[in-house]
């Protein structure tokens, strides 16, 4: 096995060219010709040059993006959706190959970007059937007097920012609603993962959408990043990142009004009753914390374990955790891969010694000894944890639970509570009232009962508290990358005041 991820790693390094802006149907350099190194995290090696965009970059791709709006913005809306499916058809061909790509370039393990790229190809999928379907506006009828009516119209050009931890599936997340319902896009990728980025630019232009309807400018956030978030002729920003950045994009987006869609950080509790089915639970709970390394939004990085099941839970979960198969990225069986990036790598490093220093006791797996070269974290858990940390408090994203216990249900509820966070929850336990009531008393935007994070695309997707502002996913998304306006319509001879005419 060893020996075939290796060549696979050489192949797919062969195979990697250097990226390019897509601004206006053409893959161009940055106007700069600045670029950046690319780096992979398996072998810390160096794998190509990005263009660097700037902000003469971004008003490029502006202009492109505000030209494009008046065929895309107009278009029958069949033959726009045609579009979208084609997208997520070719992504679906090509399955695979993105997701090897995504694993070289960020880490996560194959068998789950593989997951990620399929979901992302009915991302599309499922956007223009819900345009078909759900996207009608409403009817006020007035007496005899008028008929008031709402339709849906497209915002203008959708400026999307995305991170590194899922980049394909987040940015097919925003780009399929942003674009079938009839919104150009420049998006600008996270720096630390432009590889499927490309690959998505290249299938957008194989689908053959009007030159400029779609746009990518790679480039560092406080450059490129910034400028889309300043631009006055981007009307909307999606983003999805770190709560402080998200707060510092709306400061710099207050000038010119833009309208914000927020995903941000979290701190998700997951919580185990003692009547729960334990063996789920810690499938769900090492599920949730130790898949896609560690680096995700909704991971249950604070477990509670009620005290009477805890000592048992803990036994097992360090069963588990000495057996999570820590490997090569590109191998089918790995389960846990090195993070994006050394300065993440280190981030995390620097919370686990935290935890060390406030108390913590520290139970790792191991990282076999070849993979030395790469970012790689063991799974870990922060034992004799308590919500007075700073490792409790704030988002480490990384293979890395803190563990604690509770005696009472309102107990739980405040120290689930009790962080600034509010993404997700997860609550265990087979009392169907208390698993109701629990759940509806957190502070989340999202909470499963003895189920692991599966989401329905028709559901709202977001956070409460300093992990978001507004909703993702289902027909939600409309109201973010709609304008609904409202059309009055006199049927009858309703009373108009006659001023001017008494005198
Ligand atoms: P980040 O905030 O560092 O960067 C995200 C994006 O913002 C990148 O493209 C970056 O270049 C850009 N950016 C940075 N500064 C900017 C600025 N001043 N103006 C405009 N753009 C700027 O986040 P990250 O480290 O890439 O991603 C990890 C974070 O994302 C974690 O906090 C994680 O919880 C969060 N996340 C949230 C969700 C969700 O749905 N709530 C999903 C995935 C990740």
């Amino acid at each position: 096995m060893a020996q075939q991820t290796v060549s696979q790693y050489e192949e797919i390094k062969k195979r990697v060219k250097d990226v390019k802006l897509y601004i206006n149907g053409e893959f161009v350099d940055a106007e700069s010709h600045e670029t950046f190194e690319n780096i992979n995290p398996f072998k810390n090696e160096f794998i190509n040059e990005v263009a660097s965009g700037d902000h003469v970059d971004i008003h490029k791709a502006v202009m492109a993006a505000k030209e494009a709006f008046n065929i895309w913005g107009r278009m029958k809306q069949n033959e726009r959706l045609e579009y979208i499916y084609k997208i997520g058809q070719l992504i679906e061909e090509r399955i695979e190959d993105i997701a090897l790509f995504e694993s070289f370039d960020t880490g996560l393990p194959i068998s789950q970007t593989r997951k990620q790229v399929a979901r992302s190809a009915q991302n599309f999928r499922f956007y223009a059937d819900m345009v078909k379907s759900h996207l009608s506006g409403e009817a006020y009828q007035v007496d005899d007097e008028f008929i008031n009516y709402t339709i849906h119209k497209p915002v203008g050009v959708a400026g999307l920012i995305t991170p590194w931890n899922a980049p394909f599936m987040l940015e097919t997340w925003k780009i399929a609603p942003a674009l079938a319902t009839g919104n150009t896009v420049v998006l600008k990728p996270a720096e630390w993962s432009p590889l499927s980025a490309n690959l998505l630019a290249e299938i957008i232009d194989q689908a053959g959408l009007p030159k400029g309807t779609f746009n990518v400018v790679h480039g560092f956030g406080e450059t490129a990043g910034a400028s889309l978030v300043a631009h006055p002729d981007v009307q909307l920003i999606s983003f999805t990142g770190e709560t402080k950045t998200g707060s510092e994009i709306m400061k710099n987006g207050a000038d010119t009004l833009k309208r914000f869609s927020m995903e941000l950080g979290g701190k998700s509790p997951f919580i185990v009753f003692e009547d729960a089915d334990l063996d789920r639970a810690l499938d769900a709970a090492v599920w949730g914390i130790f898949s896609f390394n560690g680096e995700r939004c909704t991971a249950n990085s604070r477990l509670y374990l009620h005290e009477r099941i805890a000592d048992e839970f803990i036994a097992r979960l360090k069963e588990r955790v000495d057996r999570i198969i820590v490997g090569d990225p590109m191998d089918p069986n790995t389960e846990l891969g090195p993070l994006i990036h050394k300065t993440h790598y280190h981030n995390v490093k620097r919370y686990i010694e935290i935890a060390k220093d406030e108390g913590c006791e520290i139970y790792s797996g191991e990282i076999p000894a070849e993979l030395t070269s790469g970012n790689y974290v063991a799974p870990t858990l922060l034992l004799n944890a308590n919500n007075a940390m700073k490792v409790v408090q704030e988002e480490i994203f990384g293979p890395v639970m803190a563990v604690m216990t509770f005696k009472e249900e309102d107990e739980v509820l405040e120290l689930a509570n009790d962080v600034k966070y509010g993404l997700a929850a997860y609550v265990w336990t087979n009392d169907i009232k208390r698993g109701h009531r629990v759940s509806q008393a957190i502070e989340s935007g999202m909470a499963w009962i003895n189920s692991q994070n599966v989401r329905d695309l028709r559901t709202p997707f977001g956070g409460a508290k300093y992990s978001g502002i507004g909703r993702e996913g289902g027909y939600y998304a409309f109201e973010f990358y709609t304008e609904r306006q409202v059309i009055h319509v006199s049927i009858g001879d309703h009373r108009i005041p006659q001023f001017g005419k008494k005198a």
